[in-house]
C-alpha cells in the first residue's frame, strides 16, 4: 500500500497487512505522518511542553501561635 507523508509529501510503502496500514484503510480520516517527521514534531512539542509552567495550587502553610 503506497502511502502519502502529509507534510514533506514523501510516498512510503506500507506492508498491506500492518496494523498502521488496516487504521488507515478502515479509517479514511486518519493521516499518514513519517517517520522522520513524526520524530521532528514529537521533538517540537515536547520541548514546548516542557517550557510549559504548571500553575501550583498548594496553600502556603502558615504557622499559628
Ligand atoms: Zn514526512
Amino acid at each position: 500500500m503506497k502511502v502519502k507523508c502529509i507534510l514533506c509529501d514523501d510516498i512510503h510503502d506500507l506492508l498491506d497487512n500492518s496494523l498502521e496500514a488496516k487504521r488507515l484503510r478502515n479509517h479514511l480520516d486518519k493521516v499518514y505522518m513519517c517517520s522522520d517527521c513524526t520524530s521532528r514534531i514529537t521533538k517540537k512539542t515536547e520541548s514546548h511542553s516542557s517550557d510549559r509552567r504548571i500553575p501550583s495550587f498548594k496553600k502556603k502553610q502558615t504557622e499559628f501561635i
